[in-house]
């Protein structure tokens, strides 16, 4: 009797939160501030992204006349501080549908000033990359936010595979 053959079971490469953190790190490329480069995206509960953003100077401002200096010593007016709107508020600001109940994708922890936004469109959940400033008052607030709204939050560790996989794709694809 003929054996029956079962399909060989796939899967992708990399799951759905390596896939969209893999694009908040692409948005952050586009970031032309010199030192902290942010960028993010919102999902749905059916993984289709709804809004992206990364940390830039106001839309249709000269960005010749406006400072990317993080130096606080400086008057305001010469800070980038300013100035620059983060990644989340880009995307809350720039998003074409309702972003309740969604997830946001961060290559860093959202400062106290996107949490109260994140937090007043309902997002559901934040996964973030970086933690680095989890120490500051502004970060502390942050979470007090996330949890007096109910509003998940985790850290994500990117597999090693990914960068070989990524590492890989382009020695194949980029000529000399
Ligand atoms: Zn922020």
């Amino acid at each position: 009797m003929e054996q029956e053959k079962p399909f060989n079971p796939v899967s992708s490469r990399i799951n759905w939160d390596e896939y969209f953190m893999l694009q908040a790190i692409m948005a952050s490329f586009r970031s032309k501030d010199p030192n902290t480069k942010v960028g993010c995206v919102f999902v749905d509960d059916n993984n289709h992204q709804l809004s992206m953003g990364y940390n830039g100077q106001i839309a249709g401002i000269d960005e010749t006349k406006t400072p990317w200096s993080n130096d606080k010593t400086l008057p305001l007016q010469q800070q980038k501080y300013a100035y620059v709107v983060h990644s989340e508020a880009n995307a809350i600001l720039h998003a074409k549908s309702d972003l309740s109940h969604s997830k946001c994708y961060v290559t860093l922890f959202p400062c106290h000033e996107c949490a109260k936004m994140i937090a007043t469109v309902r997002v559901k959940e934040i996964i973030y990359l970086s933690d680095k400033y989890s120490d500051s008052i502004e970060n502390r607030i942050s979470k007090q936010i996330f949890d007096m709204t109910g509003i998940k939050y985790r850290g994500l560790n990117l597999r090693r595979e990914i960068f070989t996989d990524l590492s890989n794709y382009f020695s194949s694809v980029i000529s000399e």
